[in-house]
C-alpha cells in the first residue's frame, strides 16, 4: 500500500481512537454520576440499572473497536496493514474505508461470523 494512503488510514483510526475515547470517558463519569443520583425510589432504581447497564454494553462495544483500532495502529507500524488475518490477502479499499479497523477480509468476516475460523486468539 502505498505511503499516502497510509497515512490516510492512519489519521482516520486516530480520530476514531480520539472520538471513542472521549465516549468511554463520558459514560464512565455518566455511570458514576448516575449511582451518586440514585434515589430510594424502587422506580428510579430499576431505570437506574438499565441505564447503567445500557452504558456499559455501549462502552464494551467502544472497548472491542479501539482494541482493533490500536491493532490496525500496530499493522501500520509493522507494513501489514490491510492485510487479511487469516488468509493473507489484500483487505479491499472499499472496505477499509468504511472500517479502516477491520481485521479480515469480507470472505474470512463471513467465516469468522459463521464461527468458521481456527485462528481466533
Ligand atoms: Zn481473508
Amino acid at each position: 500500500m502505498d505511503k499516502k494512503k497510509l497515512k490516510a488510514y492512519h489519521d482516520r483510526l486516530i480520530t476514531e481512537r480520539n472520538a471513542l475515547l472521549g465516549v468511554v470517558g463520558r459514560n464512565e463519569d455518566y455511570g458514576r454520576e448516575a449511582d451518586i443520583e440514585a434515589t430510594q425510589d424502587p422506580a428510579d432504581k430499576a431505570s437506574n440499572s438499565y441505564t447503567k447497564e445500557l452504558l456499559f454494553s455501549q462502552s464494551t462495544n467502544d472497548r472491542i473497536i479501539l482494541t482493533q483500532i490500536d491493532e490496525a495502529l500496530e499493522r501500520i507500524e509493522d507494513d501489514e496493514y490491510g492485510i487479511c488475518l487469516n488468509c493473507n490477502k489484500e483487505i479491499g479499499a472499499k472496505r477499509l474505508e468504511a472500517l479502516p479497523w477491520v481485521r479480515y477480509c469480507i470472505e474470512c468476516q463471513d467465516q469468522y461470523e459463521k464461527g468458521l475460523l481456527n485462528n481466533e486468539e
